[in-house]
């Protein structure tokens, strides 16, 4: 069998977190067997679909690394092909015109709810045989009366729905546009999916469709219906926690591989690891084993596997995202050679690369003031003559590297006789601003000679003018 599954976000607003994991998972099943993956945007609510919310989807699937075979594909520019589709079962007797105007349809509710039934559509017009004058009608599919409909679902095994539960469907509006579970049928029928993976509020959804996909002589796809995300505290996900922008958890300062990481465990577990390269999640991903239960969020897990990849990470492409976020707070970096530097010099300490870019600014650009705490207890007229000897032994060095630098640093204490941190912080404050950073000698390699020196002139200055 070709696998082929697809995610189908409508763009009313962000990938969030459940949509970011709905389009994982399909991505992984088509990965794990070879098959294709096919993006599709369910535009067709023109008036809550906007071009950003399709962009912030394009822009999140590209950032996580969820690449598509085909797509995507756009459900408004495919109304043509709905409405043949809609035609052929009207001819069919698969499908009737409706009449019934909303003052009967409210009647028909309240005298069923009166009645105590839950309230449908009674198919009052389904042997109508002539049009009702000044009514533009709606389409409606005839669903099966009587038997039962058998979801066999890949998460949540057997779920069967009385076929009576389920009403006509309207499957066109009346000015012709074509409905959420019609289109979603052609769509899948048309791309032949196998595979329909997507959140558990669809589940409900699913008889309505197989039945229209037996109307039409297509066999249906399979499904499964992931369980719902939950927030930390077990209740809904709201904004607070998480139904916000993948891309929001970039500007954060967190890897994509740490998100993806993160989410696949979201309702996916194997064994108890929890560490998983792409290799092996495609390796050990199947659909049979997502969990039927909610899963809640974890924001501590998260920090920790980003942390994670970023200790374990390429210092090359991490270099990139840290440009990125130092473009972010207006600091300019274009050297790849010295981001890459400054991230194997962080990557130890650094929880974000929002924090890392935070904290590296000084490699970067002149800092404006010292930290006045830290310039406070360093910057003192005592240590100016271990300061100028410093500065005097790294003016000599024949070769400006991290060892040479520790030893020069070293032979300026015991010179001085000063305990290593007396004289080593001080420079730290003087060379970067404030009283933390990367080991000193690092530090200073990367910042390099000319910086160095001029720094420490300025803190020489300052403190002679303090002094005055
Ligand atoms: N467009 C639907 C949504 O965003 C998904 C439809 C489906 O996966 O079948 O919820």
């Amino acid at each position: 069998m070709n696998i082929r599954t697809r995610f189908a976000p409508s763009p009313t607003g962000f990938l969030h977190i459940g949509g970011a994991r709905t389009a994982l998972f399909c991505w992984l099943y088509a990965r794990r067997h070879d098959g294709r993956f096919i993006l599709r945007i369910e535009d067709t609510d023109r008036e809550r679909s906007t071009q950003p919310a399709v962009q912030a989807i394009l822009d999140g699937m590209q950032w996580l690394g969820l690449d598509y075979e085909e797509g995507p594909f756009y459900q408004t520019q495919r109304f043509e092909r709905y409405r043949l589709v809609a035609a052929q079962l009207l001819e069919q007797g698969k499908a009737y015109h409706c009449y019934c105007t909303k003052q009967e349809l409210e009647q028909m509710r309240a005298e069923q709810l009166a009645r105590k039934q839950k309230p449908r559509y009674d198919g009052r017009c389904r042997e109508r045989r002539e049009p009702r004058p000044g009514v533009q009608p709606v389409v409606r599919f005839k669903n099966p009366v009587d038997g039962q409909t058998v979801v066999d679902d890949l998460v949540r095994g057997r779920v069967v729905f009385d076929n009576r539960e389920l009403d006509d469907l309207i499957i066109a509006r009346s000015d012709g546009t074509p409905t959420y579970n019609f289109t979603v049928v052609v769509d899948d029928m048309d791309m032949r999916i196998s595979h329909v993976i997507r959140g558990d509020d669809h589940l409900n959804n699913t008889p309505r469709q197989m039945n229209i996909f037996e109307a039409l002589g297509a066999p249906p796809p399979r499904y499964a219906h992931l369980p719902m995300i939950l927030g930390p505290d077990g209740a809904k996900l709201s904004k607070r926690h998480g139904a916000v922008s993948v891309m929001q958890y970039r500007e954060d300062g967190y890897l994509p591989e740490a998100v993806i990481n993160y989410l696949v465990r979201l309702g996916w577990s194997h064994g108890d690891q929890e560490i998983f390269s792409r290799e092996e999640m495609i390796r050990y991903f199947d659909i049979q084993d997502v969990n039927q239960s909610a899963s809640a969020i974890n924001p501590e897990k998260l920090l920790w596997l980003n942390q994670h990849y970023i200790q374990h990470g390429d210092a090359g492409k991490l270099a990139a995202e840290l440009a990125w976020q130092l473009a972010r707070i207006g600091v300019r970096a274009e050297d790849p050679e010295k981001l890459a530097a400054v991230v194997r010099a962080q990557q130890e300490r650094a929880k974000t690369l929002k924090e890392m870019a935070l904290a590296s600014r000084f490699f970067f650009e002149e800092f404006a003031d010292y930290d006045p705490k830290a310039a406070d207890k360093n910057l003192t007229a005592d240590i100016l003559p271990g300061l100028e000897d410093v500065r005097a032994r790294f003016a000599a060095l024949a070769e400006w590297k991290a060892a040479g630098i520790h030893q020069a640093l070293e032979a300026s204490v015991s010179a001085m006789q000063l305990k290593f941190g007396k004289l080593a912080q001080p420079l730290r404050v003087a060379v970067c601003g404030g009283g933390i950073s990367p080991p000193i000698d690092v530090t200073l390699e990367i910042l390099g000679r000319d910086i160095t020196l001029a720094r420490l002139d300025r803190a020489l200055r300052w403190i002679s003018a303090r002094r005055a």
